[in-house]
């Protein structure tokens, strides 16, 4: 059920695609949410999956990247035809991701199903949660098969999450120069991290060069919700402040004001290569706080590609 308080979008606001929303069958989203109350934040919102569009739309949000994942063997295909049925009966809302378990068995072939007979957008690995690491010898051929098709990768490999629940992996597999070695044998394919790589968001950054592909999602890493409970400062250096316009230096609120005057300056620099994110419905507050704070600051020319224009020409617009 969803939560009934709701705020309109503001009619002066730009539309939004959000690429980072979390679309599970109700059972297993339940278990996720429990998995989050016990380990990291209460869950503001709590949709069934096809009340998800409609939620989203009163905050701005017209379209979205849906995003499925498995960590257990077996489940794949599950989730895959959920997500394909979702995407039919809402092409003007969703783009859907697939998932595979790689080094399950045949998870190549759920791989070309999932990215032809499905035709879902892209595949989501969380490298984590999946306990696999980017350079992987099974994920080999995720990235080849990605690029192959010319479709996206939504990778997160960033040691994002403090909680202790997974701290082993973490380090084990989430380190930088893992995924460097794994995108240097695709390097034009199409990637998002997401979080902006957060907490190691320079080393990101610096990749952007690199790999033209490349793009980074601002999901809570903008709210400065991670920054208030404690957690560490993203490590960007801060660039001039010189690209700044006029008037435009950011105002922004404690505690995560440092956090944010080192962001906004690099999405600035390269406002092609971010795409607004939220994790909805996996958040402890409204999927439009990251949406307020990326306003109130961006030049309106960054804030539509952002928001909008980047995510639109990696995935279409459904005609509109
Ligand atoms: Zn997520």
């Amino acid at each position: 059920m969803a939560t009934q308080e709701h705020h309109a979008a503001s009619p002066r606001r730009p539309r939004a695609f959000d690429v980072h929303v979390h679309l599970f069958p109700g059972m297993l989203a339940r278990f996720i949410w429990r998995w989050f109350e016990e380990n990291a934040w209460p869950i503001r919102h709590k949709p069934a999956p096809e009340e998800t569009f409609e939620l989203l739309a009163r905050y701005g949000i017209e379209r979205m990247v849906g995003l499925c994942y498995t960590h257990q063997p077996g489940v794949a295909g599950m989730l895959n035809d959920f997500m394909a049925e979702l995407v039919a009966a809402n092409t003007e809302r969703l783009v859907g991701f697939g998932t595979v378990l790689p080094g399950e068995e045949g998870f190549k072939d759920e791989l070309r199903r999932a990215l032809g007979e499905l035709n879902l957008s892209g595949i989501k690995i969380h490298c984590h949660v999946q306990k696999i690491a980017p350079d992987d010898d099974h994920m080999g051929p995720v990235f080849d098969t990605i690029a192959e098709t010319g479709k996206v990768l939504q990778i997160h490999c960033g040691p994002v999450s403090k909680s202790n629940a997974h701290k082993d992996e973490i380090d084990e597999l989430c380190a930088v120069p893992r995924f460097i070695r794994a995108m240097r044998r695709t390097p034009d394919i199409k990637v998002i991290v997401p979080h902006i790589g957060y907490d190691e968001v320079q080393l990101y950054l610096d990749m952007l060069d690199e790999f033209p592909n490349l793009y980074l999602d601002t999901a809570m890493a903008f709210g400065g919700y991670r920054v208030a409970r404690g957690e560490e400062l993203p490590d960007a250096r801060p660039l001039a402040m010189k690209t700044y316009e006029k008037n435009r230096k950011p105002r922004l609120p404690e505690p995560w004001k440092p956090a944010l005057e080192q962001l906004v300056p690099q999405i600035l620099e390269r406002p092609d290569r971010f795409l607004f994110g939220t994790d909805f419905p996996n958040l402890p507050y409204d999927p439009d706080l990251e949406m307020r704070e990326l306003e109130r600051y961006l030049p309106e020319e960054v804030l539509r590609k952002v928001l909008w224009d980047n995510a639109a020409a990696l995935f279409g617009s459904a005609g509109r």
